[in-house]
């Protein structure tokens, strides 16, 4: 059998609370190819068009890739971007159907949380319009981030959503083989899919919803449970974005049946109940930036990770907070590396002084006035770097990245790196990339909330989860929620459901 298949995908989790507004060149600039180059970029690597297309070939199907487009975590998505990808995508689709007469299917790399200008959910209105070009009878199937806020329309539109079941997610491709599949059955006539969403009103940060601990470890078990039943397709738990701040912002359980829709019903709501059951759980434990520090260099070994979990790119924050960094210089801490703050002009300025040069600039807190004011570093340029560099995984394994121009800075015993671009240090590859192996650093300060842990808890003493400012922060007492509905836990701590 050989099919058809139209790849591609849009991808942005969007904080709006983030005053960075998402234009079309942050998408340009991070992650962003079209036509034959998306086949170039991403054949072989464990992300989600990897995926789609080992599974192409492996059928021996046709493929026809649109574009790909993701962004880092930012504010909300300007609708010119958005429209300029949109039609890029669905101009794809519209050449693959003149070229081939007609496809068998479409197969699609989305958040779930992305935002735009006027468009809550964006994601909805993708798939409608492509739903809307290929009719109700060719297969549409995408991959979802375990961060997608899944709405109603989301589900009727797509013939299936495949939620990523790892957080750190490192089961892209996994999912992405399983979407493709599933449309291979619906082809095959073997199976008539259908689906039933359900949100309960809960809408926890996202350091304590990861899946390796705690309750979404708990529902993810009882969620494979279900799946083992026979004519159940795929159940998925979400653990929603809060900082998209939409109406249906926060967790939401999807089972997906072979056209037993009662039991679809039944598992959603199953989940549903136990998650309300241990609603309490999703508290996270931080330490102020001022003991974490003090208690990181009381330790007996390292390297202890200090998580500034509220300054995580990859939730929207800018990435530049420097409340950890005052407090390392403050207490004038050993053996420490700093991953990493961007800051253009700190870069441009460690290359003015070049390699072994007196560095004397202020750094980070320049995006916004959520993550700490700008804090002096004085100190000496050690090296300086394209930032370049390969990931090596768990995550995004063997996909090539780039931070941007990147300046190593030792102030006392502190490492800084800054480079241009901001983006999620998840990858101990960005460190050695400069010539810091963070295995050998008492301390190792990350920009992250969960995703570092796939790489860094096998070679961490022990994490620490600081409770500094930024807008990724799970303190959500922080921010001032506008269009999420209410009573919403843990928003609102005394109603029932
Ligand atoms: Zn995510």
């Amino acid at each position: 059998m050989s099919w058809k298949f139209v790849i591609g995908g849009i991808s942005h989790e969007t904080n709006c609370f983030s005053p960075i507004k998402t234009e079309l060149s942050h998408f340009k600039e991070r992650g962003y190819a079209e036509g034959e180059e998306m086949i170039r970029h991403f054949k072989g690597t464990r992300t989600p068009i990897g995926g789609f297309l080992d599974f192409c070939e492996e059928t021996n199907s046709e493929v026809f890739p649109t574009i790909f487009a993701s962004a880092t975590p930012s504010g909300i998505v300007e609708q010119d971007a958005y429209f300029t990808l949109k039609n890029g995508l669905l101009d794809g689709i519209k050449d693959a159907i003149s070229t081939y007469g007609e496809i068998d299917g479409v197969l699609l790399a989305l958040h779930g949380a992305m935002v735009v200008e006027g468009i809550p959910d964006a994601e909805g209105d993708i798939l409608g319009s492509v739903r809307d070009l290929v009719g109700p009878n060719v297969p549409v199937a995408a991959t979802l981030d375990f961060h997608a806020n899944l709405t109603d329309d989301m589900v009727r539109l797509a013939d299936g959503l495949f939620g990523y079941n790892t957080y750190p997610h490192v089961d892209g491709y996994e999912r992405a083989l399983e979407a493709g599949e599933f449309v291979a059955r619906i082809l095959k006539k073997e199976i008539k899919p259908v689906s039933y969403v359900i949100r309960p009103p809960i809408a926890p940060a996202v350091v304590p919803a990861r899946t390796g601990w705690g309750p979404i470890k708990e529902l993810m078990s009882l969620a494979f449970e279900y799946e083992e039943e026979p004519g159940v397709i795929n159940v998925s738990v979400y653990g929603g974005f809060v900082y998209s701040d939409i109406h249906d912002a926060g967790l939401a359980f999807l089972a997906t049946t072979d056209g037993d829709l009662k039991r679809a019903q039944e598992i959603a709501a199953g989940l549903a109940r136990k998650a309300w059951e241990i609603r309490h759980q999703f508290v996270a434990n931080m330490k102020p930036p001022a003991e974490a520090v003090r208690y990181a260099m009381e330790a007996p070994r390292g390297p202890v990770v200090l998580a500034d979990v509220a300054d995580n790119t990859g939730g929207g924050a800018s990435g530049d907070g420097t409340e950890v960094l005052r407090e390392l210089i403050r207490q004038d801490a050993q053996d420490v590396v700093v991953i990493t703050i961007p800051d253009r002009e700190a870069v441009e300025e460690a290359s003015r002084v070049g390699i072994g040069g007196k560095f004397d600039a202020m750094i980070g807190g320049k995006f916004d006035d959520n993550h700490g004011a700008p804090v002096r570093v004085v100190g000496t340029v050690k090296l300086l770097s394209d930032g370049e560099f390969v990931h090596r995984g768990p995550m995004s394994t063997g996909v090539k990245s780039s931070m941007g121009r990147t300046a190593v800075i030792r102030c006392g015993g502190v490492d800084i790196i800054v480079n241009e671009r901001r983006f999620q240090p998840v990858d101990p590859e960005v460190a050695r990339s400069v010539g810091i192996e963070p295995r050998h650093k008492k301390i190792v300060v990350l920009k992250s909330a969960v995703h570092y842990r796939a790489s860094y808890e096998p070679i961490a003493e022990e994490i620490i989860e600081v409770d500094g400012p930024g807008l990724a922060s799970p303190n959500l007492d922080r921010f001032t929620f506008k269009h999420i509905r209410r009573p919403v836990f843990p928003l609102d701590r005394d109603f029932t459901w």
